[in-house]
């Protein structure tokens, strides 16, 4: 079986610099806790908790005096000054991506009401809400549309600014703007498609490769939204799609009769797990 692996699949530049920082960061400290995982992967996750990364919830759970890590994802702006209250010192490996969106939603809700595209309990659109101010209005779903019109119509705003999660899918948000052009007629609207890069030539991968293969192994978290979105695009061009976390889940699955497999990762796939995957499927010469 050929097997073709992507190249944009594993750790993103991101996730990269979050780990390392926070790997480096339970070297040289004790007290070193994390408001929520700092990626979406059980095996990383269970290496930094054994050199004593302490993983919460909320805020609350850290003592005064200790250091916290932000994730990637980002934090809501209050949590930076009930950090700075409470004397507790931040590690922050946000994302440079997710940093600038919080920059321009912060100076976007001086004078506009501000629209977010992305998924309303993913971490990073709780944190960038939290730049936003008062007025704003997250958008999920298609029906969302209206309901964020009525909101701006409640306001004496006359601009909106619309953002997105780094990790939307980039055809979703085209048509979102395009149904929110049509509603929002008369309005001046800023239109900020933050889709980062990695994402974008993930994504754009994913669609190439899906025409070159008969089945497709992704890899990544089921709680991954960056791999959930590479399973989407998938499966609207491939019967066999394998969403696996780890190679241990690959071992009950059966790859007969298939010539070409495709093996893509989300960005908080380590790369010595692509590559088990990788060697399983060549050792065991399927
Ligand atoms: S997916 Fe993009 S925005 Fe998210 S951590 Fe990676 S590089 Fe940053």
């Amino acid at each position: 079986m050929e097997v073709i692996v992507g190249r944009y699949a594993g750790f993103c530049g991101g996730v990269k610099q979050a780990v390392e920082k926070t790997e480096k960061s339970t070297y040289n400290y004790k007290d070193i806790y994390c408001l929520g995982e700092v990626v979406h992967n059980k095996q990383v996750i269970e290496n930094l908790e054994k050199n004593g990364l302490k993983i919460v919830n909320s805020i609350d759970e850290i003592p005064s005096g200790s250091k916290m890590i932000i994730r990637a994802h980002g934090e809501r702006e209050e949590t930076y000054l009930i950090a700075l209250e409470r004397k507790i010192e931040i590690i922050d490996t946000t994302c440079i991506f997710v940093e600038t969106i919080h920059k321009k939603v912060k100076k976007a809700r001086e004078d506009s009401f501000i629209i977010i595209i992305g998924e309303r309990k993913h971490p990073e659109i709780i944190g960038t809400s939290g730049f936003a101010g008062e007025n704003y209005y997250i958008i999920e779903e298609e029906n969302d549309i209206l309901q964020a019109y009525l909101e701006y119509e409640k306001t004496n705003l006359d601009k909106v600014y619309v953002c997105s999660q780094t990790t939307y899918n980039s055809q979703k948000f085209d048509y979102f703007i395009q149904k929110i052009k049509e509603k929002f007629l008369n309005t001046e609207l800023t239109i900020d498609k933050t889709i980062c890069n990695s994402t974008e030539l993930r994504q754009k991968e994913c669609e190439e490769l899906l025409n070159k293969v008969d089945a497709m192994i992704i890899i990544g978290g089921k709680n991954s939204s960056n791999t959930k979105k590479l399973v989407e695009i998938t499966k609207k061009g491939l019967e066999k799609v394998f969403w696996i976390q780890t190679v241990e889940d690959l071992r009950k699955i059966s790859l007969n009769e298939i010539n070409k497999i495709g093996i893509l990762a989300g960005a908080s796939t380590p790369d010595y797990i692509i590559e088990e995957v990788r060697l399983y499927i060549e050792k065991n010469n399927i």
